[in-house]
C-alpha cells in the first residue's frame, strides 16, 4: 500500500490523450486513498487556454479521478515565482540575457564545434553564455531602454555553492545530480515570467508532494530541480518516472502523432474502465 501525496499537472496545451490519462491513473495509484494534488501548468499564456482547463478537468472527473480543492492554478501564484527568482538573484546567481533563438544559433555556429543539446528541449541547444560575457554597462543600457529580457542561472556557480547533491527514483535508486547537463538555464522567459523548471520546483514544495511522478521524458529535468531544490531551501522529494504509453506503430503517444483524446474515445462509447484497460494492457509494451 502506497501512501505518498502525489500530483498531477497537466499543461491545457490541447486535450487529455491515453498518454495523460496513464500519468493521472499512476499518479493516483500512489497514494493511499488514490487522489493527486491536481496542478494546473498554465504560465504560458500563449499556449495555454482556458477551454483546455475546463476539458481536462471534466474528463478526469470522467475518468473517476478525485483531488482535493482547491486546484492550483500557476497563472494565480507568479509572486511565488518572482519571491524565487528574487532570492536567486539576491545570492548573484543569475543574470539577464538578451539573446534571441536566432541569436544563440548564429554564436554557436561561430564558434564551430559540435552543439550539446539540452534535455528536455531538443531544438535548443546549450547556451553558450553569450549575455554572461558583456559588461554591466551594456546590459543596463539595454535594462533601461526597457528591453526584455529572460533570466539564466549560474549554473557552475550555484553547484559550486551548494556541493554535490542527490535524489531518489524509487525505480533505479539514488541518483547523483548532474545539473550541468542544462548549462545555463532558464528560469523566466521573455513572456513567461516562469520557466517550467522554476514552477515546477516551487510548486512540488508548496503542495507538499512527497513523491513526483511523471513520464520518463521528464528523467533528466529532475537533476536541475534538485539544485533549484537547494538553493531554495526546498525540501527532496522521491520521484518516480512512468514508463511512457507507445502506440501500435512504436511511436510515443502525443499530440503530434494524432492520438485519440478522452474526448474522442468518450464519444466512440468507451467507458473509463476501458481507458484503464486501453493503457494497462493494450499499449504496455
Ligand atoms: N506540465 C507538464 C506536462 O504537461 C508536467 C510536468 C511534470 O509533471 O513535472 O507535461
Amino acid at each position: 500500500m502506497f501512501n505518498f501525496r502525489t500530483r498531477f499537472a497537466p499543461s491545457p496545451t490541447g486535450y487529455l490523450h491515453l498518454g495523460h490519462a496513464y500519468s493521472a491513473f499512476f499518479a493516483s495509484q500512489m497514494s493511499e486513498d488514490k487522489t493527486f494534488e491536481l496542478r494546473i501548468e498554465n504560465i504560458d499564456n500563449t499556449r495555454c487556454r482556458p477551454e483546455y482547463e475546463e476539458a481536462i478537468i471534466e474528463d478526469l472527473s470522467w475518468l473517476d479521478l478525485n483531488w482535493p480543492n482547491p486546484v492550483r492554478r500557476q497563472s494565480e501564484h507568479m509572486e511565488d515565482y518572482q519571491a524565487a527568482l528574487a532570492k536567486l538573484e539576491n545570492m548573484g546567481l543569475t543574470y539577464p540575457c538578451f539573446c534571441s533563438r536566432k541569436e544563440i544559433q548564429q554564436e554557436i555556429n561561430a564558434a564551430g564545434n559540435a552543439p550539446h543539446i539540452t534535455p528536455n528541449d531538443p531544438d535548443r541547444f546549450l547556451y553558450p553564455g553569450t549575455c554572461r560575457k558583456k559588461d554591466l554597462i551594456e546590459h543596463k543600457d539595454k535594462l533601461d531602454a526597457g528591453m526584455p529580457y529572460a533570466v539564466r542561472l549560474k549554473t557552475d556557480k550555484a553547484i559550486n555553492l551548494v556541493g554535490p547533491l542527490t535524489w531518489v527514483d524509487i525505480d533505479v535508486g539514488k541518483q547523483v545530480a548532474r545539473p550541468e547537463i542544462f548549462g545555463d538555464v532558464i528560469l523566466a522567459r521573455k513572456d513567461t515570467p516562469s520557466s517550467y523548471h522554476l514552477a515546477v520546483t516551487i510548486d512540488d514544495a508548496i503542495q507538499n508532494i512527497t513523491l513526483v511522478t511523471r513520464g520518463h521524458d521528464l528523467f533528466e529535468a529532475s537533476h536541475i530541480h534538485r539544485l533549484i531544490q537547494a538553493l531554495l531551501g526546498l525540501p527532496t522529494p522521491e520521484y518516480r518516472h512512468h514508463r511512457l504509453i507507445i502506440g501500435p506503430d512504436g511511436k510515443r503517444l502525443a499530440k503530434r502523432n494524432k492520438v485519440p483524446t478522452i474526448r474522442q474515445l468518450r464519444a466512440e462509447g468507451k467507458t473509463p474502465k476501458n481507458i484503464r484497460d486501453l493503457v494497462n494492457f493494450e499499449y504496455r509494451h
